[in-house]
This record gives C-alpha cells, structure tokens and sequence, in this order.
C-alpha cells in the first residue's frame, strides 16, 4: 500500500465545487488538453440557492466555445431589461437591447440546468472527471505548497494530489479556511427568505423586484411556480418567525395582491428557508498551489444577479492563464498573481455597488405603510442613456473575459 490509501487520485488540477466557476473551469482545462479533477460534495446540481440568470456576457463565452444555439434549445426565457415596481410606481432600470452581444437578454433558466448542459459537454472531454459526493475536507500541504485536498466520499476519505489545486468551493469555502487566507468583510444588512410559490398563466411580467410597506419581494419566474425571496433585515428571522406565518403570508399578499389565495401554499416554516447574505473579498487570492475564485475569492450577494456571471468570467480568466503552464506542470507564483490581477478589480468595483445598494435597503425598512417611488428614483430614471448604461454593467460586466484557450484534440 506504500502508505497510500487504495483510492488516492493523482491529477493535474483539482477543482473543488462544482458551481459556475468551477464546471465552467474544469470544462475549460479539459478542452486545452489538462487532466483535471472537479469534486462536488452534492450527488446532484439539484438545489434552489443558486440563482437562475445567465448573462450576456456567459452567453457570449458559450458561444465562443461552439455551444450557444444548442444551450438555447433548452427551456429558458428572455428577459431584455431588468426593472422592479415601487409602490405602484413600475420601472425598467437596465436595458439590454443595444448591447455588442449576440444574445441582447439575460436567459433565466435554472441553474441545474445550466450546469448539467455544461458538464454533460466537458464528460466527453478524456481529461474530465467529475466525482460528485466528494467534499473536501483539508488541504494537503508539501512544505509550505498545496500539494492537493483530502476528501470525504461515500466510501471514506481519499487523498488528491495535484499539480494545481482551485477553489471554486463558494462563499462558505473550506479550502479557502484550510490555507488561513485573510477576508475582508462588508457589512450586508439583509439576509433573505427563500420560498417557492404556484404561478399561473396571466400573472405579471417578470420583473427584478416589488418594493413595498417596506418590504422587498424578488420573484424569479420557474415556468410553473415563482422561486420567491423576501429581502429582510440581517438576523430578523427569528422576530418574523415570532409573529407567525400568517403575518408573513399578510406582507406577501400586500406586496404581490396577486398572490392572494396562493400564499396558503405555505404552511410550514420549513418551506421558507434563510439564505445569508455576504459580502467578502480575499486580500490574496492564492498559495504555492492554490488559487481561490469565484465567491470563494470574493463572495457576491444576489443584488443585480451578477454572481453568477463574475464566477464564469473568473474561470475563463484563469483557464486562459493557467491551461499552458498546467500543461507543462509549471504554474508558478506570478501565474496565480495574474488571475488575481485581472480579475480583482471587476469583483471590487461590483461589490462596490452591491454594498451602495443594500445601504438604500436600510431606507427601505424605515417605511412601514405604501410607498411611493421617491423622487430622486424617478429624477435618476429619467438620465438619457443611463438604462443603456446600467445595461451594460448588469449583461456584460467590467472586464469582460474571452476564451483564449485552444480546443486540444486527445
Ligand atoms: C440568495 C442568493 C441568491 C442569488 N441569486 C443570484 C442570481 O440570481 N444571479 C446571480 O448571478 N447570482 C446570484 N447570487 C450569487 C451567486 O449565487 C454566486 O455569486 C455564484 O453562485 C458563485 O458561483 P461559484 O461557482 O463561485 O460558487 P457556488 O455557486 O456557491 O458553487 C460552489 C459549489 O461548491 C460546492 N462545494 C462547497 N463546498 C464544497 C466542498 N468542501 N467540497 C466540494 N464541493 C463543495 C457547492 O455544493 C457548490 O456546488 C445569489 C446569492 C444568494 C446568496
């Protein structure tokens, strides 16, 4: 046994977590002819948390990989501007129809979806391996460079070397805890309430979110049930819970009078589930050995739904970084500083104008009856250009990233 356990892997860059960032990356890697590892703790992609909007921008790399009309023959819909409802005051604030994209929309569709088209692809690829219900648990060091991850599977624990470790392991990262790299934390003061709800033909458009009796309601439209979330104060649960259910469904039913009648589809606490804000940033993204991305380097909130878009864009940048000295089995230092470089400054300005954004929350939930839309909304809606612009930031991003890998043939 040479000291080894009989299910040691060996690898060239292992991946952990298998989100956007890390699918996108271990599919990236494998077509520039890197022998890569993803591991996933979950035995599915099936799960509500993760946010549903493909951008752009997303949508562009997938088309520079060949696979865009086929991604757009799945069940999705197109959503060209994004807008919310204050009050009854109804507003579109971010355009997409004049963007230099092929796709002038964000496609919402759920994000399992999205994953599985991605994987499905890169399992044809003779350098991808995907384990699923594999959970890192530790990194592994040799000196003072990862030398790979331990990790928990249903079988027992298993020792993964490689040449290259990546965290793509999202906002909670173990890996990122193992290597003791320093965060930085933003205050958020909201968490949110997670719940689905029936939808029915007729109901209205889809919109970014409903503000009122100060409150906030997102709903993303599932095709036959909205995925709902209630913005509330950080750490509020406990005093919502206090005043019951039916409170609760009270303050839907007054920010979406539709939903009357269907809010009694609740009838559990154990269908509205908390989902904790945060926003952070790692002050160093990497190690000899390891490079953190995606919400592992720098957690994103769902205000303006960019996250999912920042941890593609991330992995594109590092598999153009990383594929040729991966190859060689040399990826040095300066190599991982480089990810970091180019991608630091879109993750600092986004999250910049996600921590501006939940201070105006904060206003929010000094209102307790009907709101009108303030005047300095309408004053701001009414710049010329500013929907193209906002437009713009939201579907393509700063710094938007383009695959520069080769396809290798195996
Ligand atoms: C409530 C909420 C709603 C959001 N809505 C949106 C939205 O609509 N649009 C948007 O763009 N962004 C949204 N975001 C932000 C978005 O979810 C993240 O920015 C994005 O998912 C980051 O992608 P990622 O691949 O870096 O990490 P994640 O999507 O978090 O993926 C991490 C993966 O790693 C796996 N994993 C974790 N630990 C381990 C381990 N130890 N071993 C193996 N696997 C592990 C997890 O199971 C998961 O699959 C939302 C965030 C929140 C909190």
């Amino acid at each position: 046994m040479n000291g080894r356990l009989p299910e040691d892997l060996e690898t060239g860059c292992c991946v952990v977590g298998g989100g956007p960032a890390g699918i996108m990356l271990g599919y990236l890697l494998a077509r520039a002819g890197v022998r890569v590892t993803v591991l996933e703790k979950h035995n599915d992609f099936f799960r509500d948390f993760r946010g549903d909007t493909i951008h752009p921008s997303t949508m562009q790399v997938l088309d520079e990989l060949g696979f865009l009309d086929d991604f757009l023959k799945m069940p999705h819909q197109e959503v060209t501007g994004l807008g919310g409802v204050v009050g009854d005051f109804r507003f579109v604030a971010a355009d997409f129809r004049h963007l230099p994209a092929r796709c002038k929309f964000i496609a919402l569709m759920p994000q399992w979806d999205f994953l599985n088209f991605v994987s499905e692809r890169a399992s044809k690829l003779p350098g991808f391996d995907l384990r699923m219900q594999h959970e890192a648990t530790d990194l592994i060091w040799d000196g003072d460079r990862v030398g790979g991850v331990l990790a928990r599977t249903p079988n027992g624990e298993i020792r993964v070397r490689a040449d290259q470790v990546v965290a793509c392991d999202g906002r909670h990262s173990t890996v990122r805890a193992a290597a003791k790299l320093e965060l930085q934390e933003f205050g958020v003061p909201i968490d949110v309430l997670w719940f689905r709800i029936s939808r029915h033909a007729g109901d209205p458009e889809q919109v970014l979110g409903r503000v009122n009796y100060g409150k906030a309601l997102i709903m993303i439209d599932r095709f036959d049930y909205f995925q709902a979330g209630m913005i509330v104060p950080k750490g509020s649960l406990d005093g919502i819970q206090r005043q019951g259910l039916d409170a609760f469904k009270d303050t839907i039913r007054r920010i979406a009078p539709f939903l009357d009648g269907r809010v009694e589809e609740l009838h559990d606490w154990d269908q509205v589930k908390l989902l904790t804000v945060q926003i952070n940033r790692l002050r160093r993204w990497h190690r000899p050995g390891l490079l953190c991305i995606g919400d592992a380097a720098h957690a994103m909130s769902p205000a303006g739904g960019v996250g999912i878009n920042l941890a593609i864009q991330d992995a594109v940048a590092a598999a153009n970084g990383l594929a040729g000295p991966l190859r060689n089995r040399r990826v040095t230092e300066p190599d991982l500083a480089a990810v970091q470089n180019r991608r630091e400054f879109p993750a600092r300005i986004t999250q910049a104008v996600q921590v501006r954004a939940h201070n105006a929350f904060a206003n929010i939930f000094r209102q307790e009856g009907p709101m009108n839309a303030p005047w300095q909304l309408k004053a701001v809606l009414a710049i010329p250009g500013l929907r193209r612009a906002l437009g713009y930031a939201v579907g393509i991003g700063v710094r938007p990233e383009h695959v520069r890998t080769p396809a290798i043939r195996q």
